[in-house]
């Protein structure tokens, strides 16, 4: 049986230098030594256990990241300032001039536009493919290609990468994969079916209060160890770094991720089944007829559910936005970008956070300039909710 990634968490005995449960918050940017010659040493990465500068890290920091390394069974962690922060330092360690990406082509829309517009300033070429065609992944692989590049459950489209045949592809071209996790964790951990890095945006789930952005690195202590290298570390030297009070806020949050989860992911079913009476055009990945939904079933640890996003086809734009209008009203939830939150958001994803991927491209990978994406919230009675989503659709005479 699967390990169940939670537990792996709760094994974890981390605790202040006065007992004290949650662990002591970092405060300092700097760190004294008894003896010069430690710092010599720290400085050479030379001492395990000893701090020397918060950018590089901070026990707030290594708590969290700790964490974070646990519940997806990797050997290290690091954490980031942003979602972006974590990305863009994964990416930007692993490739320089001259290297070739392949990424899938619905993702985040600002790491698309990372890819498409930031990237080739400094001669790194980024191919997009459905990442759901294996051929096609491996059509684009060049001599120079570094990364392969994906999110577990795609954005907005909720498609559904197969980490473990990327992984052997990789594997075969000494190519690296490196998964977006951000909408799937505790469900999968992709270190565990062949991924080398996972990269999240920590503002969504695994913080899930929406106080705050941040992201995370996890990978192999030879990666991190690379990522925060004095002389070399894209991490150390661009200094994304996350400030450790968020961490130790973070932290908390994430040892109630397990519980949210199952609570995201029995709420957004209990829509799915609702949207699937009416005939509306969605997709839900827990349902039987969705592409990836075996797919996902094979990665998924237990008792997780099939996660907290669904995204609706409501043809147009105008009607995508009367609805959005009526369910604010109606007090659904909030008609806001991001996801991961304890209330319901819901946005326009064409006209909002994939609105840096041109029309033509939104077109081509099937993004309806009408899809609203939910983010199922923790409504303790999904019935009601739905009873006001139907009211709004009706209005609407979406239905
Ligand atoms: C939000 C998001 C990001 C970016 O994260 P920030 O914390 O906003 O920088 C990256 N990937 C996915 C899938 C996201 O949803």
């Amino acid at each position: 049986m699967k390990k169940d990634p939670s537990g792996r968490i709760f094994e974890l005995k981390q605790f202040g230098e006065y007992g004290d449960v949650n662990p002591s918050v970092t405060d300092s940017a700097t760190y004294t030594f008894m003896q010069a010659k430690t710092m010599t040493d720290t400085f050479h990465g030379e001492t395990e256990g000893c701090f020397l500068y918060s950018r590089h890290w901070n026990p707030s920091n290594k708590y969290l990241a700790d964490a974070l390394a646990a519940m997806e069974g990797t050997e290290a962690g690091w954490v980031t300032a942003s979602g972006m922060g974590a990305i863009t330092t994964a990416l930007l360690q692993l490739c320089k001039s001259g290297d070739h990406i392949i990424s899938s082509m619905t993702t985040y829309g600002g790491t698309y536009a990372f890819m498409q517009n930031w990237l080739p300033r400094y001669n790194i070429a980024v191919t997009f493919i459905d990442i759901t065609d294996l051929q096609a992944v491996k059509a684009a692989i060049r001599p120079e290609t570094k990364v392969i590049y994906t999110e577990t459950m795609t954005n907005p489209l909720l498609q559904i990468s197969d980490l473990p045949a990327l992984s052997a592809i990789c594997k075969q071209h000494q190519i690296k994969l490196v998964v977006d996790n951000t909408f799937t964790p505790m469900m999968v951990a992709p270190v565990q079916h062949g991924a080398d890095v996972v990269v999240y945006s920590m503002t969504k789930f695994i913080n899930g209060k929406n106080d705050c952005v941040a992201g995370a690195i996890c990978g192999s202590n030879a990666f991190i160890n690379e990522l925060i290298d004095v002389n070399n570390g894209t991490a150390m030297l661009l200094g994304p770094v996350l400030d450790p009070l968020r961490s130790s806020n973070i932290l908390k949050n994430l040892h109630t991720l397990h519980i949210r989860m199952k609570q995201h992911s029995y709420n957004a079913m209990y829509l799915a089944e609702k949207f699937k009476e009416t005939g509306l055009k969605f997709n839900y990945p827990g349902l039987p007829e969705h592409k990836g939904h075996l797919t996902l079933k094979k990665m998924l640890n237990a008792q997780f559910g099939f996660g907290g996003m669904i995204s609706i086809d409501l043809g147009t734009a105008d009607k995508a936005n009367e609805l959005m209008e009526k369910m604010e009203l109606a007090d659904v939830g909030y008609l806001a970008v991001s996801l991961g939150y304890f209330k319901t958001l819901f946005s326009n994803s064409g006209k909002s956070t994939s609105s840096e991927v041109p029309e033509e491209i939104q077109r081509e990978m099937g993004l309806s300039e009408g899809l609203v994406r939910f983010s199922v919230g923790l409504d303790n009675d999904i019935e009601d909710t739905w009873q006001r989503i139907k009211a709004c659709l009706i209005e609407t005479k979406l239905i």
